[in-house]
């Protein structure tokens, strides 16, 4: 799968990305800070290498929020689409929204993480794995 390529972007199409290579992970999150940030009830996201993903933002529309004292949440000031999170627990890796690749059709969540503050509006998968804090 080494040459495996992926792209995606923002809402408005001023942040875009590729993504080389195999994919970490795959997991939904259900954690309070996904769930303000992004109006959802949880938010699916997948894990790369930092030195994976090239991120071509020409209008310098990225911006970082500090969501804890060790997260940020990677966001694009044009149109608000928040794509990115990056954390010092796992300083190797970024992690991407699934919903904001151009092609995800493939792609399928193997858990649901911060299971403990899950929404009760939202079905739930009872074959994924459950965890509550995976300490990211
Ligand atoms: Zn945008
Ligand atoms: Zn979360």
């Amino acid at each position: 799968m080494q040459n495996e390529y992926r792209s995606g972007s923002c809402l408005c199409g001023e942040l875009l990305f590729i993504l080389k290579g195999e994919m970490k992970w795959c997991s939904n999150c259900h954690c309070t800070r996904c769930q303000k940030g992004h109006g959802s009830g949880y938010v699916t996201w997948i894990g790369y290498e930092k030195n994976q993903i090239t991120i071509h933002d020409k209008s310098e529309n990225l911006k970082w929020y500090s969501s804890s004292k060790n997260s940020e949440f990677g966001f694009c000031l044009g149109c608000g689409s928040s794509i990115f999170y990056k954390s010092k627990k796992v300083p190797s890796e970024i992690h991407i929204t699934l919903a904001n690749l151009d092609n995800s059709k493939d792609i399928f969540p193997s858990s649901d993480n911060y299971f403990d503050t899950h929404v009760s509006w939202v079905k739930i998968d009872k074959t994924l794995s459950k965890f509550n804090d995976p300490n990211l």
